[in-house]
């Protein structure tokens, strides 16, 4: 009890101290055991089921405020600051956030009836699920961690209005009228693409290019789209997707929602997951490289042939659609440069056609093609 005021589990000083009759047993046979009464205080201390037993804090006074007499177990030490009294006026305290989340839930059945519907996630420390009854559909986002962390795409959708939140700023606000200037959005390929065009490896080398294709293939996979200079966003925005286009069943789950997409098969920590299944032992991709490179290890050559393979398959996709003047590749597998020989010869197999023309180029820009590009978005 006491959550609701963020009470906090107790800490006994002698095992005297506790009348749980599992303690009193445990301490017993312990004896016998010649276990020394500070080392069972230990165990109890963090696993003893009375710890959360203590009274309620009320207030600041004798007992807490709990009762006039002796109660049957001390008091947590901590109530003279952690009471209901010191929280009831002010609303940034654990029992006005407990009772706003109480309301919440009594004004919203789904809160109470709605199905249990979690979001798979590959960040550790969030937590994410739908509460969905009927025609509504909640979204909890839950982050046991003190790091900013960004929403998986398949919730951003749902980000609508925030109904209740532990940190300041879950309103949103409208950082145009704030700053009093026109602000643009773009993701990260498709300002790579963009200044690798203006200004990067395609403008110095192909300067005559109308389209260019920019990929990032990293830690995810994106793709960007750029003709005449400017950036093809698209009607929904989603222009130069390529990392979630379907490649191989065996990319498996994606968290897009798919199955087998590029970027499962492509990233980084695809290669580096696909690796460990087939040799089990857990190396990062540069190592695996630098294996292939040695020729000792069929496992890493398996990996780079799945690459260049794979690579070649993705990427003719898009040749066949757009048929860019050049190509151009970033990001951390981007520096695997077989992509530019064996993975150019894999695209040469699958696009339609008898020759292979388009350039596979590394960038110049490096890191900082995104903040180059960004700029670019103004004009
Ligand atoms: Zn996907």
């Amino acid at each position: 009890m006491g959550d609701e005021v963020g009470m906090t589990n107790t800490h006994l000083n002698a095992i005297t101290e506790s009348l749980d009759i599992e303690t009193q047993n445990g301490w017993r046979e312990a004896q016998k055991l010649g276990v020394s009464e500070a080392e069972f205080l230990k165990a109890v201390n963090y696993a003893g089921r009375d710890n959360a037993r203590t009274p309620m804090q009320w207030n600041s006074l004798a007992h807490a405020g709990f009762t006039g007499a002796k109660p049957w177990m001390p008091v947590n030490p901590n109530y003279k600051h952690i009471h209901v009294e010191a929280q009831l006026d002010d609303p940034h305290t654990v029992l006005s956030y407990f009772k706003a989340m109480a309301r919440l839930r009594k004004e919203n059945p789904v809160l109470v009836y709605g199905a249990y519907v979690p979001v798979d996630c590959e960040v550790e420390s969030l937590f994410i699920f739908f509460r969905e009854w009927q025609q509504e559909k909640m979204l909890i986002v839950l982050n046991f961690s003190d790091e900013v962390v960004n929403l998986p795409n398949q919730v951003i959708p749902f980000l609508n209005s925030c109904l209740i939140s532990n940190y300041s700023g879950g309103e949103y606000q409208d950082l145009e009228k704030l700053l009093g200037v026109e602000l643009f959005m773009a993701n990260d390929a498709n300002c790579f693409a963009l200044a690798e065009a203006n200004m990067g490896a395609a403008k110095e080398l192909y300067p005559k290019a109308k389209v260019v294709f920019g990929v990032i293939m990293g830690t995810g996979v994106g793709g960007g789209v750029v003709v005449d200079g400017k950036v093809i966003n698209g009607l929904q925005g989603i222009g130069g997707e390529w990392g979630h286009n379907f490649l191989d069943e065996s990319g498996g789950a994606c968290y897009c929602g798919k199955i087998g997409c590029v970027e499962k098969i492509l990233a980084g920590p695809a290669l580096e997951r696909f690796y460990e299944s087939v040799s089990g032992n857990k190396k990062s991709l540069k190592e695996v490289y630098a294996n292939y490179k040695a020729g000792t290890d069929k496992h890493a050559k398996q990996t780079m042939e799945r690459l260049t393979n794979y690579f070649g398959l993705g990427l003719s996709v898009v040749v066949n659609i757009l048929d860019p003047d050049v190509i151009v590749i970033g990001g951390g597998v981007g520096n695997i440069d077989i992509i530019y020989s064996e993975g150019r010869e894999s695209l040469k197999k699958y696009v339609f056609n008898n020759r292979l023309d388009t350039p596979v180029i590394k960038p110049k820009l490096g890191d900082s093609a995104g903040v180059f590009g960004a700029a670019f978005l103004v004009n």
